[in-house]
């Protein structure tokens, strides 16, 4: 840690908080009392501010409209039953924002003052964390180009923000998901290992033509072949085939996700076998055939851990054992809802207490 980050505090004059309905939690629809802004001008982070929640003004020249000049992250934070706060492994976050800032040209932030910006503002907004199993604070810390100007070029301003939204569980059912074999989320070379904007904007077609025969979510697979299963939608896909964990490796074209990398960490810790590698869609579905595929699910902090209940291939539907009666992924969600609401050991120092 180093100087203590300098925040501009405005708090609202009257809190939301008591006509919000947390029964009915709509992700990413309910939004907490305030929110951090930022600026880089002059090539330095300035003007740190937590302000209340509301729009802001922008030309309608930044090039973040334009050409794409944004990305985002996806963090949760957490009241113990003891009333403290805790964000889980912001710490991995906060690298990951800056690897998707340095493949979009844009500044990275230092590790401190993310970490710092995300405590101050959940800090204020403690009582809008949600208590209920399943229930958390969702953090979305995101930034984007500010030049008022129309060429191509990387921009010289920008907006760091953080905003808050109370949510409750993503899925709520076993999820139906198709093998994609047309479309691409992204290519070697792309920039599909950062949580750019783009990368969504580009998966919606796609996703929303699944929805339309009937599926959840849609398992993106390798641009060349279309043979290697890549990810889910929001989540990394994860397996468990011959009583082994598999998930393809994530380099260039997969999202490194956090709680991917704690899946495989529990998994470690339990001595159960982790291959990380790539996985062809045909041994999954032969072991979608056979029964050796004892667990699929998609793995995400919003979707945290999503059970695939079926997959579709080419039009052919493998239906996969009961979500509740597998071992792998049942034993993961208890362990980790039991270490982020602070009820068990936090023996890996997940937990960030704000
Ligand atoms: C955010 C995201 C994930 C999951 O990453 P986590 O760090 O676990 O939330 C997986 N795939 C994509 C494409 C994502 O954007």
């Amino acid at each position: 840690m180093t100087e203590t980050l300098d925040i501009k505090i405005t708090k609202s004059s009257k809190s939301r908080l008591a006509e919000t309905d947390f029964s009915n939690l709509v992700f990413g629809r309910t939004f907490t009392d305030h929110m951090l802004v930022a600026d880089y001008e002059d090539g330095e982070w300035k003007n740190f501010e937590i302000l209340p929640y509301g729009n802001i003004l922008v030309s309608p020249a930044i090039s973040s409209l334009h050409y794409g000049q944004s990305f985002f992250e996806g963090i949760k934070a957490y009241k113990h039953a003891n009333g403290k706060v805790s964000i889980f492994r912001p710490d991995k976050n906060a690298v990951r924002f800056n690897k998707s800032a340095e493949r979009l040209c844009m500044p990275t932030l230092p590790e401190d003052v993310f970490l710092q910006s995300l405590a101050a503002v959940v800090d204020i907004d403690r009582d809008w964390i949600p208590t209920a199993p399943g229930h958390s604070l969702y953090i979305r810390p995101f930034m984007f180009a500010t030049d008022q100007f129309l060429g191509v070029t990387p921009s010289q301003t920008y907006k760091y923000m953080v905003l808050l939204c109370p949510v409750g569980p993503y899925f709520t059912k076993p999820l139906r998901v198709k093998i994609e074999t047309y479309y691409t989320r992204s290519a070697e070379g792309g920039m599909g290992y950062a949580k750019s904007s783009g990368n969504y904007g580009g998966s919606m077609l796609p996703a929303r033509k699944a929805t339309e025969e009937g599926f959840d979510q849609l398992i993106w697979t390798d641009a060349k072949e279309h043979k290697y299963v890549e990810e889910m939608g929001a989540a990394n896909a994860m397996f468990v085939l011959d009583g082994k964990l598999i998930t393809p490796i994530a380099q260039d074209t997969i999202l490194d996700g956090v709680t991917r990398d704690t899946v495989i960490t529990l998994a470690r810790d339990w001595g159960f076998p982790v291959e990380e590698r790539k996985v062809a869609v045909a041994e999954i579905i032969e072991g979608a055939k056979t029964g050796k595929l004892t667990d699929a699910f998609g793995a995400g902090t919003a979707a945290t851990i999503a059970p695939v209940g079926s997959i579709n291939y080419n039009g052919e539907e493998y239906t996969l054992i009961d979500a509740k009666e597998r071992e792998f992924s049942q034993k993961v969600l208890k362990t980790l809802d039991a270490i982020r609401y602070g009820n068990a050991p936090d023996t890996h120092g997940w937990n960030y207490f704000v």
